[in-house]
């Protein structure tokens, strides 16, 4: 979800943006809980005049003062006044709001913990193996490439020469999943290999966080066969669990691999797996 280039501020990850939302969803909390302010104040009223009616109503327009001074600081809070400036730099380079309505309103603050999660379950070793780049020639990366879409012709691949940036596409269980996946240098010389699954919604945003913690983040045959996979092994039951969906009712967003050795030889068999199911 990497937005378009504000002013001179570089563009925000897919992390940046979706903690952004969150704190927008929070601060549309506190808006909307202000908007019972007058019947918490009037409630005490309902009831016959006592001491303790009048306490309630102290009570309610301290708590209602509070909630006030809480959302001011909240507004002006260094961090949502960079969300608004992003947004307003974002607006002035292109008006065109239209993508939006694909965004959803809620579900901000779930997405941000479920990102934090999965960043925090990446062990070091994985991390340090990330921080290391790629490291393939440009011939390998065709090679690599070529010797999947033979493997997997049925499957749409839109691409350059060079396969730097492309992307893959086709229906898994009635629904169209479509990747980019892009191979940048870094400023510091490392090769970076990233991949998403394109879409705002679920599963989408699951399956991209699903993939980002994959094992080899480095190894491209490792991530076109893993991409693969979510064609040729349906989203059937978990491998871990066993059932279809998990407790919010998403299905098997994950695809992991493991060897079965048959004899001698040592096949990969491709599974599928609940987000929260991966190990
Ligand atoms: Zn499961």
């Amino acid at each position: 979800m990497t937005t378009s280039n504000p002013g001179t501020d570089p563009a925000w990850d897919e992390a940046q943006c979706t903690s952004a939302l969150a704190q927008l969803e929070r601060l549309q909390a506190q808006i909307d809980d202000l908007r019972l302010t007058i019947p918490r104040l009037v409630e005490p009223f309902y009831s016959p005049p006592t001491p303790s009616v009048f306490r309630a109503y102290k009570e309610n327009i301290a708590t209602s003062q509070n909630d006030m001074k809480k959302l001011k600081s909240q507004w002006k809070n260094p961090q949502v006044e960079k969300i608004f400036t992003y947004s307003k730099h974002s607006f002035q380079e292109n008006g065109d709001l239209s993508k939006s309505s694909e965004v959803p309103r809620y579900g901000w603050v779930d997405m941000e913990e479920k990102l934090q999660e999965a960043t925090q379950k990446g062990d070091k070793e994985k991390e340090a193996e990330s921080d290391q780049g790629m490291d393939v020639s440009q011939e390998d990366i065709r090679k690599i490439v070529d010797e999947w879409k033979a493997r997997n012709d049925k499957i749409k691949f839109q691409g350059q020469d060079g396969y730097h940036d492309f992307k893959i596409s086709f229906v898994s269980d009635s629904l169209v999943l479509k990747f980019h996946v892009t191979i940048t240098q870094e400023l510091n010389g490392v090769q970076k290999l990233r991949a998403v699954c394109l879409g705002t919604k679920e599963p989408a945003l699951a399956i991209t966080r699903c993939i980002n913690t994959r094992p080899h983040p480095n190894d491209l045959s490792y991530l076109l066969d893993m991409i693969a996979a979510y064609k040729t092994v349906k989203g059937t039951k978990c491998a871990k669990c066993g059932e279809m969906f998990d407790s919010q009712v998403l299905g098997t967003v994950a695809r992991r691999s493991r060897e079965v050795v048959d004899g001698e030889k040592t096949n990969v068999e491709w599974e599928a797996f609940h987000e929260h199911c991966l190990v």
